[in-house]
């Protein structure tokens, strides 16, 4: 097995499990696209092993830490169950059938995610690591999932060219090609999922939570969903009672499938408004129109792609916070979500209490929320941590 040497002093994170090795930190050794290779310290030690990206800042992804014999293709695979395993609750709950299997470093398969929608295993393959053992990995997906029909792949994650690997469209790995729509429950709803063309994998799974609390919370409100995509906080609010949904997307194709969502469930597309604007600015021709709501759902895309970019985003959460704070009605409740993984939980926190004091109004938080237990964070790998959701009521 090839040998990867860290420089002096460069092995403070890999002896805390960190599984990531940057580029900087490597001393000498090279290996192919995805091979695995030991990891020393600069006196010798072998610290563990991982794969190695040739291409990519991030140079070698941890795999095992230790000294210890590894035998790839059965860890691939133990890990893959292990995962799935660990989502079993999910299928035995009934309350839902789409769910992540795998995510990614934080179930110790670098750069994999798999996502589930009923019976349609969906992988992003993001790590020199996931793209050279992805058949390995559909075929242990397709064992291990309960009901799996298919594995594909989407190839069109931005990532994947920084990783040096192929970009494309869609792939079947394993198995039937899904169909155009799958149709996924959740709760008492049902949505049509895109897995060729939607955001991620095709849905924001990792809001399941927050849209069940959305909808506890709905009943007899009007309500503003902003950033809606293909609907989901919105169709989760009608299903459970609230009067009338105004769905906001900049995407034409997006609110064609809310459309779609909301016609799933019977009558719920009637009294619910799709309206295809940018939300900065639909919330002040609201406010210039005198319109207000019951409760609003703020999930806008990632303003921050990295730390650099921190303080513009945190002025964007901090317009369209104060925008839609003035649009409550009193005693209105607000849902604000935050996706980037730069913005610290303090300071998403500081954006909305300054939005709050700007608008004038008492907000009391009710609710703190983030992605969902199929997401989870391993401790060793604080990156894995990015939805942060705030809820609050004015008072
Ligand atoms: N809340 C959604 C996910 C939102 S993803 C859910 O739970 O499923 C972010 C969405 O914001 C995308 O659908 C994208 O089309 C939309 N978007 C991005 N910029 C926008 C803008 N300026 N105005 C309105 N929508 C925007």
């Amino acid at each position: 097995m090839k040998k990867i040497t860290l420089k002096p002093k460069r092995d403070y994170s890999v002896r805390r499990h960190h599984p990531w090795i940057f580029s900087g930190a490597v001393l000498d050794g090279e290996a192919e696209s995805g091979e695995t290779v030991e990891v020393r310290s600069s006196d010798g030690e072998c610290l563990g092993y991982g794969s190695y990206s040739p291409s990519s800042q991030i140079r070698v992804r941890m795999l095992v830490f230790g000294h210890r014999p590894v035998e790839i293709a059965s860890l691939v695979r133990d890990r893959v169950f292990a995962a799935v395993a660990r989502r079993s609750d999910f299928f035995v709950g009934g309350y839902t059938d789409a769910v992540r299997l795998i995510n990614a470093e934080s179930d110790l398969l670098p750069g994999v995610v798999v996502d589930f929608y009923a019976g349609w295993a969906v992988c992003q393959m993001t790590s020199a690591f996931a793209d050279r053992y992805k058949d390995l990995i559909a075929d242990a997906v397709m064992t291990a999932a309960p009901g799996c029909m298919g594995v594909s792949e989407r190839l069109d994650v931005d990532v994947r060219a920084k990783e040096g690997l192929m970009v494309g469209s869609f792939a079947v790995l394993k198995g039937e090609e899904p169909p155009e729509l799958i149709e996924i429950k959740e709760g008492d709803c049902k949505f049509l999922v895109d897995v060729r063309k939607g955001h991620k994998t095709g849905f924001y799974l990792d809001q399941r939570e927050a849209r069940a609390a959305v909808g506890a919370l709905a009943t007899n409100c009007e309500v503003l969903n902003c950033f809606s995509y293909t609907g989901g906080f919105g169709v989760f609010a009608r299903a459970n009672g609230a009067e009338k949904v105004t769905q906001v997307d900049i995407s034409g194709d997006a609110l064609a499938l809310a459309k779609k969502n909301a016609e799933l469930l019977g009558l719920c597309h009637i009294n619910t408004d799709f309206v295809e604007a940018d939300v900065f600015k639909f919330l002040r021709s609201c406010r210039d129109e005198n319109r207000t709501f019951d409760l609003i759902v703020l999930d806008p895309p990632k303003f921050a792609e990295s730390k650099s970019q921190v303080m513009k985003a945190a002025r964007g959460y901090k317009d369209i916070n104060l925008l839609a704070m003035k649009l409550l009605k009193p005693g209105g409740k607000l849902f604000t979500f935050s996706c980037s993984g730069a913005m610290t939980d303090d300071l998403f926190r500081k954006v909305v209490d300054s939005a709050a004091s700007d608008a004038g109004i008492d907000f009391r938080i009710t609710h703190w929320l983030s992605q969902g237990p199929d997401h989870p964070v391993s401790a060793a790998y604080p990156e894995g941590y990015y939805l942060k959701g705030l809820a609050g009521i004015v008072c």
